[in-house]
């Protein structure tokens, strides 16, 4: 299974427009992050983990010409937004499969109703195939693929967990329930906005308690504020087991 960070960013990237704060200023690329979103690959199959307002920068960098789906965490506007550049998709492969919780799913129709429109639909709209998650694993070809239920606040979302890999972002708290699905990883992403806590993502703090509650072999780490910091310095500090992840990354599992 090939993983790649298409975006590691938080909802605004960074550089963050206008800012100049010493991050945003940086010339190292890898301090500078799209809004997140990954990308999954193994045999002939291709999935992106959210579709946020960079999506179609993304596909343009790494040369994509045909997604199997997308599955979605959560209905923030850094997730979702670039759903309507599915089209060029949509064009050549007929409707996009969409895998979401069904409260996302409506958020969704809401954002983008041309899309789900039956009737008098828009010529060049794109289309999609709804599938939705109620938090039971289900199967994306052959593999099996585990949802788990995070808190961002008090909004449910959901990661992933496929095989020894799993990617959760977007989260503040994860209870022991749901832990108990993501142990055992070769590879574990989370998020882990600043060093400042926040009222709906976990900090490094608190994201490092949880690797070392999980004991992944590896784990990246995700969602990242400018204000956490230059990549450089940041994983200098961190676990030799805990990286920070950047902008086209791949990692093999
Ligand atoms: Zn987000
Ligand atoms: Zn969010």
């Amino acid at each position: 299974m090939k993983i790649t960070f298409l975006g590691t960013g938080t909802s605004q990237g960074i550089p963050v427009i206008g800012s100049d704060h010493p991050v945003c200023l940086s010339n190292n690329p890898k301090d500078k992050r799209l809004r997140v979103s990954a990308m999954i690959e193994w045999g002939e199959n291709r999935y992106i983990i959210d579709c946020g307002p960079d999506f179609r920068q993304q596909m343009l960098a790494h040369q994509v010409s045909k997604i199997n789906g997308i599955l979605f965490t959560h209905e923030h506007n850094d997730h979702i937004i670039g759903l309507d550049d599915v089209r060029p998709f949509y064009f050549r492969q007929g409707k996009i499969s969409v895998y979401a919780h069904p409260r996302v799913v409506n958020a969704l129709k809401k954002r983008f109703d041309y899309v789900f429109e039956e009737k008098n639909k828009y010529p060049g709209a794109p289309e999609v195939n709804v599938i939705e998650l109620n938090g039971e694993p289900f199967k994306l070809d052959q593999l099996e693929v585990t949802p788990v239920n995070v808190l961002h606040n008090k909004l449910q979302v959901f990661g992933f967990r496929l095989k020894d890999f799993a990617y959760i972002t977007d989260a503040k708290t994860i209870s022991a329930e749901e832990k108990n699905k993501i142990k055992g990883l070769k590879v574990l992403v989370i998020n882990a906005l600043r060093k400042e806590p926040h009222h709906s993502h976990l900090n490094l703090e608190e994201a490092l308690a949880i690797i070392e509650e999980l004991q992944p072999e590896k784990a990246y780490l995700t969602h990242i504020s400018h204000l956490l910091g230059f990549h450089e310095e940041v994983e200098a500090e961190l676990p030799e087991n805990v990286f920070l992840a950047y902008d086209n990354l791949k990692i093999e599992i």
